[in-house]
């Protein structure tokens, strides 16, 4: 390949959020990657929070945690799903984040007296850590997603900073809109006219994309791409349409039946490698799982954090969902998700019946006390009747509990989160978090990214990971008290995953002669699946489903 310098691609969002600028971003990145491209990807959130960590899922939707620990956007999950890398807190930036540093940085001396400004003292600190991102993976390409929609106030220095960085090396830099073309029911036809808005905004701000990525419900037709070509000087070839999918995997396919990355190397000024046929063959074929797969399993997934409105939002839990997906895909299932809210259990106990209906239970990752006895009755219920149960985190906490009340008769067996005046506090606060939780210091400072986890020989978890030492990825304040696992144990649950310390224990589960899956992580496992090294944990519970039926 012949390059001349890191190659930095923007992507930018027009008429409404929500149109797939995230999938669009991982996509681009994929075909590029097989291109002998070595990409990587920031995401830019133009929210005042440092981190995604301190925002309800039903606001922002999942909080994706990378192996450093930090707490950020879904769409980071997207990145390294899509591209099968890890990224680092350097690949992700808020407002808040970027004024963060800037302010320690002036509080320092650093700007040497100096009158610190808006502009252009903070697009300069984006461009720096646009930068650093690139120099730290080595990459070829930066693809840098921003947040939000042209036209809202909050993204503008970050235009900015993608302007000014355009301006020093126009040869590096380049620009994509995904926007959206409605199709009105009234009208019945597509509409330009917000695309053309949007595009004109962007002018705006000194950015002419290079390329326009068209969303919406259909393929835009031949006369709207010229009209959209001509209005906002783009050549119609440069226009792509990315109508609605069944499967996000299938868009880097459908963005390569219209020659995108031959179209990216050509706007970059760069000759790359024809596509990788051995990886893209591997790509097509877990794609076409999703359409093909035979036996349907159907799983019920038992949390609170999925209403909005009159509307159900499953971006809650998007890495449980996607990491069903790969494991369910490979055993050549199809996975059908079913959202129950836990709180239902509460109201109408009768209803705890029509679990007998599915084929797994997932209870995934949850904080405070709407919900738990929801979740606590629905653990018990797995565990009697032999349904295969997987708890992610809170998930893993509401079966302990479940055991220490039924099992072992502690009746107001709890977590201390949600009754601290409980005499028995099965799972209670570490020890380092007390401090936080005493100072209200709760941003980014929970148990937070890759730990080690030693595994017990012969477990379900041991057999399923072939291994004996793993490292997951934790979100969590609480841990299960040492006080109570020498009863836990002698009725038979098994801690079969400790920190190398022994003090923290990170999976428990029944031995697979009393129940068929029955397991639970302090951990998420959900962030490390990605769709060709799909989660061993998953793959287990998914056999187990299969074996249900
Ligand atoms: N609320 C629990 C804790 O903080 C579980 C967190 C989670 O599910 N991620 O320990």
């Amino acid at each position: 390949m012949q390059n001349k310098g890191t190659k930095y691609i923007f992507v930018v969002g027009g008429v409404i959020s929500g149109v797939g600028k995230g999938i669009a971003s991982s996509s681009l990145g994929l075909i590029l990657k097989n291109r002998g491209l070595n990409v990587t990807a920031v995401k830019i959130d133009p929210y005042i929070n440092v981190d995604a960590g301190t925002m309800n899922p039903t606001e922002h939707g999942e909080v994706f945690v990378l192996s450093d620990g930090d707490e950020t956007d879904q769409d980071m999950g997207n990145y390294e799903r899509f591209l099968g890398i890890n990224l680092t807190r350097i690949n992700y930036m808020t407002t808040g984040r970027v004024y963060q540093s800037v302010i320690n940085r002036e509080r320092n001396l650093e700007y040497k007296g100096k009158c610190v400004e808006v502009v252009p003292d903070i697009p300069l600190e984006v461009i720096g850590r646009i930068k650093k991102a690139g120099e730290m993976a080595g990459a070829d390409v930066v693809i840098i997603e921003i947040g939000g929609t042209v036209g809202e106030y909050q993204n503008l220095i970050f235009l900015e900073a993608a302007r000014m960085m355009k301006i020093e090396a126009p040869a590096n830099v380049s620009f994509i809109m995904v926007s959206y073309f409605p199709t009105p029911g009234t009208i019945g036809e597509m509409k330009t006219k917000p695309t053309q808005y949007a595009v004109r905004t962007l002018n705006g701000a000194g950015i002419q994309p290079n390329i326009l990525i068209a969303r919406g419900s259909t393929n835009l037709d031949d006369k709207r791409k010229e009209k959209i070509s001509m209005i906002c000087n783009i050549s119609s070839d440069k226009v792509i349409s990315a109508p609605d999918v069944d499967s996000v995997y299938d868009i880097p396919l459908n963005f390569e039946k219209e020659h995108l990355s031959d179209k990216l190397c050509e706007i970059m000024g760069i000759v790359c490698q024809k596509p990788d046929e051995k990886e893209w063959i591997k790509w097509r074929n877990f794609a076409a799982y999703a359409h093909n797969g035979k036996e349907v399993i159907k799983i019920a997934m038992v949390g609170k954090y999925f209403e909005t409105g009159d509307f159900i939002l499953s971006d809650s839990y998007l890495s449980v969902i996607e990491a069903i997906k790969y494991s369910a895909y490979q055993e050549e299932k199809k996975p059908v998700i079913s959202w129950l809210n836990s709180s239902d259990f509460e109201e109408h106990p009768e209803k705890i019946k029509d679990l007998l209906n599915y084929d797994g239970i997932i209870v995934p990752g949850g904080f405070g006390t709407r919900g738990v006895e929801g979740k606590i009755l629905v653990a018990e219920f797995a565990r009697k009747n032999k349904i295969p149960y997987f708890g992610l985190c809170y998930g893993m906490q509401m079966a302990v509990i479940e055991y220490a009340r039924n099992v072992l008769g502690l009746k107001d067996a709890n977590t201390r989160e949600v009754n601290p005046d409980s005499k028995n506090i099965v799972i209670d606060v570490m020890e380092s978090q007390k401090e936080n939780l005493k100072t209200n210091h709760y941003g980014g400072s929970m148990r937070l990214g890759g730990y080690k986890a030693l595994l017990q020989k012969g477990s379900i978890a041991h057999n399923a990971y072939k291994a004996s030492e793993i490292i997951e990825r934790h979100r969590h304040r609480y841990e299960v008290n040492p006080a109570f696992i020498a009863d836990l144990e002698a009725k038979g649950l098994i801690f079969s995953g400790r920190s190398p310390d022994g003090v923290l224990m990170e999976i428990a589960e029944l031995p697979r002669e009393v129940h068929p899956f029955y397991l639970g992580t302090q951990y998420h496992p959900e962030f490390l699946a990605r769709p060709l090294r799909p989660h061993p944990l998953f793959t287990a519970f998914i056999k187990a489903c299969t074996n249900k039926k």
